[in-house]
């Protein structure tokens, strides 16, 4: 009789996750588990926390709904506090389990956290499943791939890879071991969960993506994807992926029924273009690895010092320029910032007040409601000129895009007063 552990990461669904689908074939008892890694809730080094309210409050709904969907099946969650390795010791004991199945991250801290529990005994089955592209189906090593995100595209298209087919739920799950469950203790938070309509879990997710389609939004995406205002502008589909509550393929499966039903436009393909960045961000982890989370990234020059005061007004909304606070301060209190917006209060972090890339960085994953590893380090480096662009660096004019996206003032009054 096989006993295994099923470890749910950024993958929170039932649904395509062919990861938890192989652990249900192969063991006999199974226990899935979920961790919150006491480190996260820690002060960094800048002073708070990695993970803020919003993304706490918006994981434990998503919790809440997995639970539910694992009982359905006559299974359970076992969610815990604690340190990783710490956590899976105290269970091999109790429930004989040494066999850990799970999603691979292929950021440092992950399979840092992977390799001491290989050290440590644990047979780890950990399969790469957060891409939309199958990572095996690329027409190049991901160790040569393109740096250059128009090489990688192009290739990628020549090839005609749109998604990875997504695989059902299981059936049935492997019953629990003999373990209590724990109970759950709930967050406090005074947050409203409705701030932004973001509300976590699988359910939700497919409730999200089905009226944006439903509603034909793909249509206009190409058009409205820089405002800064409303649901609407852009598909919000990046809280469901960062936790995994849906996948990529899904997504792009939908998008791809879409465009059979109704035809394909300049909307559509741009959707697929911008999710095929999140896949970029992801594979440039294979090639560079670790090199990515240095000041200096791939460049030569290392970030700028790190000025305390200047961060306080930076990520307090308290620069005294008006676009810049109107973004810092719809961060802080919806958890969600427009693409757009995200790049103007990077780059004049970066190159107006000539502060650190890299407590940006830590601010943006503290604040984010979609914080995703591979994207927020990406997107960083790329405006940093520290990643692969070989422009070497996006400093955007902030009068320009003032004028260009909020010249009616509307969105600076929306957070200024
Ligand atoms: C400095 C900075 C930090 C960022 N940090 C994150 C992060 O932590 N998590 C995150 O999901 N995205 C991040 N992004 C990328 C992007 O801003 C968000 O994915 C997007 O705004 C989410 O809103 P949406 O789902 O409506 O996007 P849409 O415009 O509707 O795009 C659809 C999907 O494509 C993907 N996508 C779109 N743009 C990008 C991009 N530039 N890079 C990677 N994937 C993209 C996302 O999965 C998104 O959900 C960051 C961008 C910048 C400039």
């Amino acid at each position: 009789m096989t006993t295994a552990i099923y470890w749910f990461r950024n993958d929170l669904r039932l649904e395509d996750n062919p990861s938890f689908l192989q652990a249900c074939k192969s063991a006999d008892h199974l226990l899935p588990v979920y961790i919150h890694q006491t480190n996260l809730e820690q002060d960094t080094a800048w002073g708070f926390p990695r993970m803020g309210e919003h993304r706490r409050v918006f994981l434990d709904q998503t919790l809440q709904e997995l639970r539910g969907q694992l009982r359905e099946l006559g299974s359970d969650l076992y969610e815990v506090t604690g340190d990783v390795l710490h956590v899976f010791e105290k269970l091999k004991s109790q429930i004989q389990a040494d066999l850990i199945y799970c999603e691979q991250i292929q950021a440092p801290e992950e399979l840092e956290q992977v390799a001491l529990l290989s050290a440590a005994g644990f047979k780890i089955h950990s399969r790469w499943q957060s891409s939309m592209l199958d990572a095996h189906s690329l027409p190049f090593a991901l160790e040569e791939m393109p740096d250059i995100f128009t090489q990688f595209r192009q290739q990628v298209e020549k090839r005609g890879l749109r998604f990875s087919v997504p695989v059902d739920s299981p059936k049935s799950i492997p019953s629990l071991p003999a373990i209590e469950i724990p109970s759950i203790k709930a967050f406090n938070s005074n947050i409203s969960s409705s701030i932004g309509n973001f509300f976590g879990g699988e359910q939700s997710a497919h409730m999200h993506i089905r009226q944006y389609f439903e509603r034909g939004l793909p249509d206009t995406y190409k058009q409205t994807r820089n405002e800064l205002i409303g649901m609407d502008y852009s598909s919000k589909f990046s809280p469901w992926l960062a936790q995994g509550c849906c996948s990529a393929g899904c997504i792009a499966k939908q998008l791809a029924d879409y465009e059979f039903c109704y035809g394909a436009n300049d909307g559509t393909y741009w959707l697929w273009f911008e999710l095929l960045w999140r896949d970029y961000f992801r594979f440039l982890h294979f090639k560079y690895g670790k090199r990515l989370y240095n000041s200096k990234g791939l460049s030569r020059v290392s970030s700028n010092q790190f000025d305390g005061e200047n961060f306080y007004q930076w990520s307090s909304g308290a620069t005294g320029e008006s676009l810049i606070d109107a973004g810092m301060r719809e961060l802080k209190k919806t958890g969600y910032l427009s693409n757009r917006m995200r790049q103007i209060v990077a780059s004049y972090w970066i190159y107006d007040m000539k502060g650190d890339w890299q407590a940006g960085s830590a601010w943006f994953e503290y604040q984010l409601i979609d914080y995703d590893v591979y994207s927020n380090q990406g997107n960083w480096l790329y405006i940093a000129g520290k990643g692969t662009d070989p422009r070497g660096g996006r400093p955007f004019n902030v009068a320009k895009q003032t004028q260009d996206y909020d010249r009616d003032g509307i969105y600076r009054q929306m957070w200024l007063t």
